[in-house]
């Protein structure tokens, strides 16, 4: 029998065991570079931490069961992780990429993967139509949903249905929403990319990321890149990690009530312009939210009617954090456009909407009273 969701998250699958005989209710962090064999022919099944490590084991085999994935394998980063999975790729392949992606993203397709040879085609997949863009050397779709920060929902069961009538591979940042309230490979993605310093880890503490993976074959090829560029997570990073996913739907659940009550707040804020959730019915990709996902999630973008409002908002909030990063406990509040995205070339930042007036909110899991009185307090003492 199959646990379901927020049992998993405390146990696992419930078959992984405990790696010692000592009863340890909290998995055991092995900090151990090395493993001794027994004899000749003998290892323990584990020989060394950068290709396996009992503690890494324990947290990937708790991320594939949330993700329904057949292995999972964790990173030092997010960044990490897709820069591992660009090394599937060779000189000449094409990737089509949304426009509207995590700004390291593009920072590393523009100037890493690009110097390597990789070419990658660009749209709003939210609207545009993907097989426009195949070419006979296209290999991979690589998309989010909601995208990040403009909030743009991708259909991934119709997008992995073109992806896979052309041999292509779908993979999916699932940062955004994570295995509580998104399954991406269930919806017929085959590669899912985490930031697990985000609502996996949920503490703003530890830098983490994971690829999951339905197919036995890119797994193997996966397991060979992580142990040949050692990119692999750390065994005290690991064990954060496990304990953070321990309360992810607790925290989730909680971050996007609040997150409700906020989007709530700032649709009567007359100096916002734009509120973008994908929760709001007037959202163009609420509809799709809703049938692939089981919830709209903590983030929450809006527009202010000025720079300089913007700067005032940043400036002068005091519970609220003027942060990078995102899916922690604590509320944060980024200015994309000299943060997440500074690196993104101007045109396309303007082509997504991503002007000097858009902030991204963080929900936390503070109480929602004091955080609509600090939104309060910061708009009631704007001089404009
Ligand atoms: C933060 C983030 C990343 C990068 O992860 P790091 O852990 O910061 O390296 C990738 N994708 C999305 C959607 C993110 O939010």
């Amino acid at each position: 029998m199959e646990y379901n969701f927020l049992t998993k998250c405390v146990h696992g699958s419930g078959r992984e065991g405990s790696c010692d005989e000592s009863g340890a209710v909290s998995f055991p962090i092995y900090q151990s570079a090395t493993y001794a064999h027994r004899g000749l022919g003998k290892s323990t099944g584990y020989d060394y931490s950068r290709l396996q490590n009992p503690t890494r084991e324990q947290l990937e085999k708790v991320v594939a069961c949330l993700e329904h994935g057949v292995d999972a394998l964790a990173f030092s980063s997010g960044m990490a992780a897709i820069a591992t999975l660009m090394e599937l790729f060779r000189p000449g392949d094409h990737i089509i990429a949304e426009n509207d992606l995590y700004g390291g993203s593009i920072r590393l397709f523009d100037h890493v993967s690009s110097k390597n040879g990789i070419r990658f085609g660009r749209t709003d997949l939210s609207s545009a139509s993907v097989e426009a863009l195949i070419t006979p050397d296209t290999r991979a779709i690589f998309i989010e949903t909601p995208t990040n920060p403009m909030m743009h929902v991708i259909d991934i069961e119709k997008t992995a249905e073109i992806a896979h009538k052309h041999n292509l591979l779908l993979i999916v940042d699932n940062t955004f929403l994570s295995p509580c309230f998104q399954n991406p490979l269930l919806l017929g993605a085959d590669i899912v990319v985490h930031s697990g310093t985000k609502y996996l880890g949920g503490h703003n503490d530890t830098l983490a990321g994971f690829l999951v993976t339905a197919s036995e074959d890119v797994a193997e090829k996966l397991r060979f890149l992580i142990k040949t560029n050692g990119t692999g997570l750390a065994p005290f990073d690991c064990w954060l990690i496990l304990r953070g996913i321990k309360t992810l739907s607790l925290r989730m659940e909680k971050a996007q009530e609040n997150a409700c009550a906020i989007v709530n707040w700032l649709q009567k804020e007359k100096k916002i312009c734009k509120v973008y959730y994908p929760g709001l019915p007037e959202n163009p990709g609420y509809e799709i939210c809703k049938k692939q996902a089981s919830g709209f999630g903590c983030m929450v973008t809006f527009e202010v009617e000025s720079q300089e409002l913007a700067a005032h908002i940043l400036d002068n909030l005091k519970l609220i954090q003027f942060a990078e990063s995102l899916g922690g406990v604590e509320s944060l509040i980024t200015y994309p456009i000299t943060q997440t995205h500074a690196d993104v070339p101007r045109g396309m930042l303007t082509a997504n909407g991503i002007t000097d007036k858009i902030l991204r909110l963080s929900v936390g899991i503070e109480d929602v009273r004091d955080l609509i009185a600090d939104l309060d307090q910061v708009f009631a003492s704007y001089p404009g």
